[in-house]
């Protein structure tokens, strides 16, 4: 068993950008796994699990440690649930069910990435979220080795979270059941490619993206004189929010740039390369949309996406 040195990371961000990873190794099965742990140990690495790289911005500097892609992709139906290896894009998995005439999944019409990473954040969009789906996952703690099963309730989902991600990163997803409901195919398949041609009317996605960047801003907690001015434009997210796009275009963003880092015309909330960006310069422009977010709407946008240092 060998590690890869210094591969590029560039290649595993939607964002095309990143430097290299001292160590990288793609994840067939469990054996592979564990024995990458154990060396891991040996050699006292920090390790990092990738997925689909649909919401990873990594630092210019790379990843000072092991990085572990898992490409555990099988879809196994029995009923109406499906056991699916973590490494499968979700892309796939939609597809799989909506077309068996299952639903539950259909709210993820061109929802970029992995299980693993969908689980992780508890990603959602039109009304939907992973845990409504989730019936148990299995991972393996990245120090132990050792393998964990827990049911939905034990996933601590909250709004893009769960106890994945609230434990900074010290589990691999490999595998999860998702249980589902029966449906009509033909009105989910319908439902999925509504929701495919909306991102393409509405998202920057001829450009290298990580899709939002920043929290759209819950309601809940805020001054009414904070809300008054924007509850035309209130959305449920699955709470009420305020749009973190809405606020990038009245704060005049649209268009702005650092080096190759653009706020998206298309979508403000979506920061784009537009060719030859550094994770630098995306630092930058954040530091400047919540700066004059901040300043113009009185509002203090929360980054929903963070450099992998
Ligand atoms: C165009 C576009 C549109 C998007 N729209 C949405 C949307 O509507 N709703 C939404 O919620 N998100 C959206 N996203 C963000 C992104 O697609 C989701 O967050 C997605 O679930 C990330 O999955 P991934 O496999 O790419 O994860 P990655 O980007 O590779 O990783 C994200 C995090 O998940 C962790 N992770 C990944 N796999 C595993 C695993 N097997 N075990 C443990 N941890 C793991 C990583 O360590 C990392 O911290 C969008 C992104 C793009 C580019």
């Amino acid at each position: 068993m060998q590690f890869e040195e210094n591969v590029p990371l560039a290649a595993y961000s939607n964002l095309k950008i990143g430097g290299p990873a001292r160590y990288f190794k793609v994840i067939r099965n469990k054996k592979e796994l564990i024995e990458s742990l154990y060396l891991a140990e040996e050699m006292d690495l920090r390790v990092f699990v990738l997925g689909g790289g649909t919401n990873i911005l990594w630092s210019d500097r790379g990843y000072d440690g092991l990085v572990l892609k898992p490409e555990m992709d099988f879809i196994v139906r029995n009923g109406n649930e499906l056991t699916v290896g973590a490494a499968v894009p979700m892309k796939d998995i939609v597809g799989f069910s909506v077309k068996a005439g299952l639903a539950g999944l259909d709210w993820a019409g061109g929802l970029p990435g992995t299980l693993g990473g969908a689980i992780f954040g508890n990603a959602g969009c039109f009304g939907g979220e992973m845990k409504d789906s989730v019936a148990e996952v299995e991972s393996v703690d990245l120090k132990s080795a050792e393998s964990k099963r827990r049911n939905n309730q034990e996933c601590g989902f909250g709004y893009r979270d769960s106890v994945f991600k609230s434990g900074g990163i010290s589990e691999i997803i490999v595998q999860a059941t998702l249980r589902l409901e029966e449906g009509n195919a033909d009105d989910l398949t319908r439902r999925v490619a509504d929701e495919e041609k909306y991102r393409e009317e509405h998202q920057p996605l001829d450009k290298p993206n990580i899709g939002s960047f920043f929290k759209n801003v819950r309601v809940e907690g805020l001054p009414r004189v904070q809300v008054d001015p924007y509850r035309h434009t209130l959305k449920t997210d699955p709470f009420p929010v305020i749009p973190a796009a809405y606020l990038i275009n009245e704060a005049g963003l649209k268009g702005a740039a650092c080096g190759g880092a653009v706020v998206s015309s298309k979508h403000p909330n979506f920061l784009v390369n537009n060719g030859g960006a550094t994770t630098a310069d995306f630092i930058a422009l954040i530091e400047q949309v919540k700066k004059e977010v901040k300043s113009r709407t009185g509002i203090e946008l929360e980054e929903e996406v963070r450099v992998i240092k």
